[in-house]
């Protein structure tokens, strides 16, 4: 494949030293090291409280915190004031739930998802149906696994209010046309919110491009620290949306009488924010931009393209999704449960992730329990797909 790079940026990131072959980079990515000694930093020399100190280590911690806000507005074209700071993506779409989609839904309003968004793009909207009674539809996929947009302009209504779809999928790999989506729910005077969480380490982002109105990712499949996310809300929306999270920080002034809140977005930051995790997210975005979103995007396809390729040409493999997927590559080995698959892999020192991928409605699609998932990342290269066809061919021959 001539068009995969020749970049070797593995030397760079601890998590990936002994040589193993790390193929589970949707789950989550190794960290490299700069983002670790940032994050390291703002815990030691640098550590202090952030907006509220009178001291000078807590001033320098608060400028390089909102530095971090801005840091993100830039990387995916919003404004600071557009960006709260949450705990990962699971949080930022229970939060829209809870604030915008609770003060906005009412019974009879619908939310269009679809047949491959992760669980945590589908549970905080049922809690939310339990509570109000909006409906909830389901738009399907295309034979090739890409959410059928032909299918989504037929079903939506203007009783639709909201459309929540992946930009890629977690399984799948498959890359949805954001602003194409954009345009249909907007038409029926439907919000629509992307979970970025498998898009923002491998794609170029412009929210305003896109045209969505909610976008969210979590720091820790960025090469970033766990615990530390990040949601992007249209300036209009965010500011007419009602806080969820009561706490120190979020407020303007409290009497047991009344209180008043904060503006955005720190009417959504409750109680001390994650400091360290913030400031490697920042040192995370400075590495990967470094490196090139457009070099990142070519090195994971022409990886997953590789990959597919040399699947397919096995008769005993099924590989899922769409022949141009975002560096992740779902398949089945005929025969082998995934989980067998994926301890034998493990012999050979390849992680791949077996499982459902927090994607049931999928699994059921596809009518699979589970499926084997290879991911790659920045530090993977063509030696890590040998290994894993490695394992495979051992695995066929214990199963025969
Ligand atoms: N959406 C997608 C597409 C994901 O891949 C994941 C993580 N597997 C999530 C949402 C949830 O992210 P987190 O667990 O970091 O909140």
């Amino acid at each position: 494949t001539q068009t995969l790079i020749e970049i070797s940026l593995r030397d760079q990131f601890p998590g990936m030293e002994g040589g193993w072959h790390y193929l589970d980079t949707a789950a989550t990515a190794q960290k490299p090291r700069a983002v670790i000694d940032a994050t390291v930093n703002a815990l030691g020399r640098d550590y202090a409280t952030v907006h509220r100190g009178v001291y000078a280590r807590s001033a320098e911690m608060t400028l390089a915190f909102e530095a971090a806000r801005r840091r993100v507005a830039g990387f995916l074209g919003g404004r600071e004031e557009e960006i709260v700071f949450v705990r990962g993506a699971t949080e930022a779409i229970n939060l829209v739930a809870n604030t915008w989609g609770a003060q906005t839904l009412k019974a009879g309003d619908r939310i269009l998802l679809s047949t491959l968004e992760h669980h945590s793009n589908i549970v905080p909207w049922q809690l939310l149906r339990d509570r109000t009674g909006v409906e909830i539809d389901v738009c399907p996929l295309t034979d090739d696994g890409r959410i059928d947009l032909e299918a989504a302009e037929r079903m939506l209504t203007p009783a639709h209010k909201l459309v929540a779809f992946a930009h890629v999928s977690n399984v799948l790999g498959s890359v949805l046309d954001v602003e194409h989506a954009a345009r249909l729910a907007h038409n029926v005077g439907a919000k629509l919110l992307i979970d970025g969480c498998q898009a923002a380490p491998r794609i170029r982002l412009d929210v305003a491009a896109l045209g969505c109105d909610f976008y969210t990712f979590s720091a820790h499949k960025l090469y970033g620290p766990t615990g530390v996310g990040a949601l992007w809300v249209r300036s209009e929306i965010l500011d007419a949306m009602p806080p969820w999270h009561g706490g120190g920080s979020m407020i303007d002034r409290v009497t047991f009488e009344k209180t008043t809140w904060a503006p955005a977005p720190q009417r959504f930051e409750a109680g001390t924010p994650a400091i360290a995790e913030v400031i490697g997210l920042a040192a995370a975005i400075d590495w990967l931009e470094d490196v090139g979103l457009d070099l990142a995007e070519a090195h994971e396809r022409a990886l997953a393209t590789k990959l597919r390729e040399e699947l397919s040409r096995r008769n005993d493999v099924t590989v899922f999704g769409p022949a141009h997927s975002a560096g992740i590559v779902s398949f089945a080995l005929d025969g082998v449960h995934p989980h067998d698959l994926g301890t034998i892999l493990d012999e050979e020192g390849v992680a791949i992730r077996a499982g459902h991928h927090c994607a049931q409605p999928l699994m059921d699609h596809l009518g699979v329990p589970a499926t084997a998932r290879a991911s790659f990342g920045l530090y993977n290269d063509e030696s890590d797909i040998e290994a894993l066809l490695k394992g495979i061919e051992r695995t066929r021959r214990i199963f025969g």
